[in-house]
């Protein structure tokens, strides 16, 4: 939704007022604010029959926190056409949608929410001596439809853009191995040759050779790297040649005319130079492999931070095991590069890098997600192991003597926040409570860790 769209959509909601006087505007303020826990009450009682939320409202504190949150959503809403505040309205919408799309709670679902919120004013209003109820009715539906509608506009938005970036990490996941795999396969695809000629020269009839399509490399490219390359151009060229080398091959083990055999190997030998070219050229595309990593510490970059913590915070929510994340950032770093240069401050984030590796396990995710800022998302972790891991990596840093290119050395320091996953399936309050516990550490003194309390507990307080 671009500032074009918003303008637009803010301008559409003033016309929804213009058609109404600001009597009315107030009556039905007033109406809310005098139900709006009814509402919510009725919302909520009615989500909680599908068996859909059950994943997104399971938890008693997180349902108190979405009644405060809808609570808070009819009284804004409503004070729109008085305030006049469109373009803020608009704005508040948009974000919802995108706490939506984060959480993955359907858009669905909060029409079916809404719906009952309107039949249950219908009828309270049908009740009540409102001032004319009729007006108040067909400006309370037209405001809670409009709201959702531009709510869901901004759901389904950020829905495509995360399952475009679901697509290109699995995408990514796949291509790690494929490229570990690059030069064992390209020796298994000769090896099969060779072992076709051995056959051949060593003059026996009949013989058994596999199929190319089943070899190691046959099953490699057709499984795995046609995955990891897909969509680009030679992936259907080299299965063709995969399988033209299968006929040839069927037609050579049977074959008893010594010419006739030499001819077919001879195309077998091309067909095969042609995958192997092939193959080479898949490889150098190398902003496949590149792309999701940081060059200068090899660890991920942000592209993939959302997916994968939100893929994480869902496996803790659905198994119940404990999720941890801590915040680093190097301190005082501006003056490391100021004193040694750049290239020594560069050293100094490798050394970070290296302290995160060290500490962690093959299954936690490492991030550099700006210029001297990392996360470390610490998988089936409690908060002892993280406060543990996090010390470590503190003191690592903290005793490491930096070399210069230049013959100098020069120590420093970092500071941690570290934060246990509470349970709200909102990724982003749970990146912003480890930013928070960062700063904290760096407000009281740098040089150490500190752990934040529960972000569910401390909002709902
Ligand atoms: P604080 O303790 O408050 O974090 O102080 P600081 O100096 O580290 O603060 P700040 O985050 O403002 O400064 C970060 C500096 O990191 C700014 C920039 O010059 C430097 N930096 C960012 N990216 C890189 C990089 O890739 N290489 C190097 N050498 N320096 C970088
Ligand atoms: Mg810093
Ligand atoms: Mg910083």
């Amino acid at each position: 939704m671009n500032n074009e769209c918003m303008a637009l959509l803010a301008e559409q909601w003033k016309h929804i007022c213009q058609n109404y006087s600001s009597d009315d505007l107030l009556h039905a303020f007033q109406f809310i604010q005098e139900h709006s826990l009814v509402l919510v009450e009725e919302f909520y009682k009615n989500m909680l029959l599908e068996k859909e939320s059950a994943e997104f409202f399971s938890d008693d504190l997180i349902q108190q926190r979405l009644r405060d949150t809808l609570n808070q959503w009819l009284l804004e809403s409503f004070s729109v056409g008085i305030n006049k505040s469109f373009t803020e309205a608009v704005k508040k919408q948009r974000m919802v949608g995108h706490v939506h799309a984060r959480v993955g709670i359907p858009s669905w679902l909060i029409m079916r929410g809404v719906r009952e919120i309107e039949r249950k004013m219908f009828e309270l209003l049908s009740e009540a001596e409102y001032k004319s109820a009729l007006t108040t009715c067909s400006y309370i539906v037209q405001i809670m439809g409009f709201a959702t509608e531009i709510m869901c506009r901004s759901y389904e938005a950020k829905t495509v853009a995360n399952q475009e970036v679901k697509h290109s990490y699995r995408l990514f996941s796949a291509m790690q191995d494929v490229a570990v795999q690059k030069d064992k396969q390209r020796s298994s695809l000769l090896d099969w040759e060779n072992d076709l000629m051995f056959k051949v020269f060593s003059g026996g009839h009949n013989f058994k050779h596999p199929m190319l399509s089943k070899s190691e490399f046959g099953l490699w490219f057709i499984h795995k790297a046609s995955y990891a390359f897909s969509g680009s151009d030679q992936v259907q060229l080299i299965i063709d040649r995969i399988y033209q080398v299968d006929q040839l091959n069927d037609v050579v083990v049977q074959c008893v005319e010594k010419e006739k055999i030499l001819t077919l190997i001879q195309s077998i030998r091309d067909l095969n130079r042609e995958i192997q070219l092939l193959v080479d050229q898949l490889f150098q595309v190398s902003e496949y492999i590149e792309s999701g990593n940081d060059a200068l510490t090899q660890l991920l970059n942000r592209r993939y931070l959302n997916t994968i913590i939100g893929r994480e915070i869902t496996f803790s929510r659905q198994n119940r095991t404990p999720l941890s994340l801590l915040a680093i950032d190097a301190d005082f770093f501006k003056s490391i590069n100021d004193k040694f240069g750049h290239a020594a401050g560069d050293l100094a984030l490798k050394f970070i890098a290296e302290a995160l590796q060290k500490y962690s396990q093959g299954s936690d995710y490492a991030f550099r997600v700006g210029g001297e800022e990392f996360l470390l998302l610490l998988v089936d972790t409690d908060l002892e192991r993280a406060i543990s891991v996090a010390e470590s990596i503190r003191q690592y840093v903290e005793h490491g003597m930096i070399a210069t290119s230049q013959g100098q050395q020069f120590k420093f320091t970092v500071s941690i926040g570290c934060v246990l996953f509470d349970g709200h399936p909102d990724y982003q309050k749970f990146l912003d409570a480890a930013d928070t516990a960062l700063y904290a550490a760096k407000n009281t003194g740098r040089n150490r860790v500190y752990v934040a309390q529960s972000t569910l507990q401390a909002t709902l307080a």
